[in-house]
C-alpha cells in the first residue's frame, strides 16, 4: 500500500510543460507523503516506529502544521517524544558510535518525509531514463520541457549511463544539457541586466527591467529549487 502512493505515471509529470518537471514530481511526492503520514499511516504501526525514530525536518513539520489537523500532529509528536525519552535522548543514545554519529545526532538530523521522497525520486528517475531510452514519444515530450533545474539535470546526467544504452546516451546528454544551459543563459542575461540597472550610467529601458525584475527569484529557483 505504501509504495502505491509514490507511483505516478511519468508522462503525467511531463505533460504540463511548466517549469522543471522533476521539481513538479518532487512536489507531488512530498504532498502525497505528508497526506499519508497524517492520514492512513496513523493506522500502520510499522510506519509509526519509523517516524518515531527518524522524526521530521522543520520544513515538513511546517507542512503538517499547515494541514490544520492538530490532533494528528499531536499524536505523532507524543510518540516521537516517548521514543526520544526511552531510546534516543538517553545516556546510551547520546554516546558516540563506532565510526558513526550517536543515535541522537542521527535522529536529530533525519526526516521520514525527506527519506521517503529521496527513495521514490531515485526510483522515478531510473524509470524515466529507461522510458526515455525506449519510447520516441517520451523523448519528444522530454525535449519540449521549458527547462531542467541545475540539481535535477546533474542527477539525471549522473544516473543516465546505468539506464540508457551507449548508442542513445550522447543524445540524452545533449538534450538535457541543452534544456538546462539555454535556460541558464537566459537567466544570466536577465540577472546582468538587473545588476546594470543599478549603475548610474545605466540605459536599461523600463520594459527590459520589467522582464528582469524577478530574475533573482527565477535564478534561485533554478539553482536551488528547495
Ligand atoms: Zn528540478
Ligand atoms: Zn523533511
Amino acid at each position: 500500500m505504501r509504495d502505491s502512493i509514490y507511483t505516478i505515471p511519468i508522462t503525467d509529470v511531463f505533460e504540463p510543460h511548466d517549469g522543471c518537471p522533476l521539481c513538479r514530481l518532487y512536489d507531488i511526492l512530498e504532498e502525497r507523503c505528508v497526506e499519508y503520514i497524517m492520514g492512513a499511516a496513523m493506522m500502520e504501526p510499522d510506519v509509526r516506529v519509523e517516524t518515531n525514530r527518524l522524526g521530521f525536518c522543520r520544513h515538513h513539520y511546517d507542512m503538517m502544521l499547515a494541514k490544520k489537523n492538530r490532533l494528528s500532529i499531536a499524536l505523532i509528536l507524543e510518540s516521537r517524544l516517548i521514543t526520544l525519552a526511552d531510546d534516543i535522548l538517553t545516556e546510551k543514545g547520546t554516546a558516540p558510535q563506532k565510526k558513526k554519529s550517536s543515535k541522537a545526532v542521527e535522529s536529530a538530523c533525519s526526516c521520514f518525509v525527506c527519506q521517503q521522497i529521496d527513495g521514490a525520486m531515485e526510483k522515478m528517475i531510473s524509470n524515466l531514463l529507461s522510458v526515455w531510452g525506449k519510447d520516441p514519444d517520451f523523448r519528444k515530450l522530454f525535449a519540449e520541457q521549458p527547462y531542467i533545474c541545475f540539481p535535477h539535470a546533474a542527477k539525471l546526467l549522473e544516473t543516465a549511463p546505468s539506464e540508457i544504452g551507449k548508442k542513445l546516451l550522447p543524445e540524452f546528454r545533449n538534450e538535457t544539457l541543452k534544456l538546462s544551459r539555454e535556460w541558464m543563459a537566459m537567466l544570466k542575461e536577465d540577472v546582468t541586466t538587473f545588476c546594470r540597472s543599478f549603475d548610474y550610467r545605466n540605459t536599461t529601458t523600463a520594459s527590459e527591467l520589467g522582464r528582469c525584475r524577478d530574475s533573482v527569484e527565477r535564478t534561485i529557483n533554478f539553482l536551488a529549487p528547495r
